[in-house]
């Protein structure tokens, strides 16, 4: 199976910025690290440009390790999951200081942010153990191939045992990127494309008849709604942006002040000056663990209004904040409300 995978994957390996090409010497464990922690819960697509920044900007960990946290942060702004970018510097900041990563599972699991699968992706990778890194993409081909029915997440296991045996003594990073590409390429989440699939022959899914059952997804729970209330204070071609806590959701990021995402729905949330306040409506957004409705409301502040913990932000260089992905789509509301209102 190795061996067919191999031949399928030097033939048809994605180009993707942080990789070698497929039986060339790998790359730095830096470009692996950067990428592995930049798509998790992101896409390819998604993350490649942010990975071209932060290679441009910061070319080895040494570098990173020296940056500004606050520039860290805001070259982050819309990957999501800010404490990814929190780990990444302390991360950084760590392997720096011993001189380089660790070429194996136990060492580089040692390092903050760094959890099983991502140890066993920059082990296998960028120093060719054999190791079983397992991610989407991995887990939906060999659930696949051995027709593992236990539902996820307890079927890991089951996959992570069914997939060891088949990794090979050499080439091993290669193959856990074939069988990521196959994933993503051919094994695909709803319609396989299993007549191109080098795994075809040796697949039980596909002997099965329906491949696309595999993995068991276990039934979806529906996520809590919170509702909150953000304010745009606009004084002077200027919004005023504070900085959020260190710690809880989008910690440390620069954002609209709110309410603390508690507000009721019937406006018993306070603003922090009075004016003439007025609602532009409300953004949607998808965290983890709930789903958060933000209205958004504005009104021009006074000459000297009474504010602190922030600072007022040029709205001709908004973009520059490093607002996450929440505040930067209140902040189009509100740019799109105050157009409105000019225009009328
Ligand atoms: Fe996936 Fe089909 Fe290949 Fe099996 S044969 S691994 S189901 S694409």
């Amino acid at each position: 199976m190795a061996a067919s995978v191999l031949a399928w994957y030097d033939a048809n390996a994605r180009d993707l910025p942080w990789r070698a090409p497929p039986g060339a010497p790998p790359p730095a464990a830096y470009r692996v690290w950067l990428s592995e922690v930049m798509l998790q819960q992101t896409t390819v697509a998604h993350a490649a440009p942010y990975f071209a920044r932060f290679i441009t900007r910061w070319p080895g960990v040494e570098a990173l390790a020296a940056a500004d946290e606050a520039d860290v942060m805001r070259e982050w702004a819309g990957l999501g999951y800010y404490s990814r970018a929190r780990n990444l510097i302390a991360c950084a900041r760590a392997v720096a200081g011993r001189g380089g990563f660790p070429d194996d599972e136990a060492g580089l699991r040692a390092l903050p942010g760094i959890g099983d699968y991502t140890a066993a992706a920059i082990a296998g990778i960028a120093f060719g153990r054999r190791t079983t890194p397992v991610d989407a993409n991995i887990e939906r081909v060999v659930a696949r191939l051995f027709a593992i029915g236990e539902p996820l997440p307890r079927g890991k296991a089951a996959i992570r045992a069914a997939l060891e045996p088949i990794v090979p003594e050499r080439r091993a990073g290669d193959f856990a990127q074939a069988l990521m590409d196959l994933g993503a390429t051919v094994c695909t989440p709803r319609a396989p494309r299993c007549a191109a699939c080098p795994l075809r022959g040796d697949c039980a899914g596909f002997a099965s008849g329906a491949p696309e059952r595999f993995p068991v997804k276990p039934p979806k729970k529906s996520k809590p709604r919170r509702v909150g209330r953000a304010w745009w204070i606009e004084r002077g071609g200027a919004v005023w942006l504070v900085r959020r806590p260190a710690r809880g959701m989008l910690g440390s990021m620069r954002a609209l002040p709110d309410d603390g995402w508690s507000a009721q729905a019937d406006g018993s949330a306070v603003p922090p000056i009075p004016g003439a306040w007025r609602s532009t409506g409300s953004v949607r957004h998808g965290f983890t663990h709930f789903n958060l409705e933000l209205e958004v409301d504005l009104c021009e502040a006074a000459r000297y209004p009474k504010l602190e913990g922030g600072e007022w932000w040029p709205l001709a260089r908004l973009d520059e904040a490093g607002l996450p992905t929440l505040f930067a789509k209140a902040a189009r509301l509100a740019l799109a409300a105050r157009q409105g209102e000019k225009a009328a």
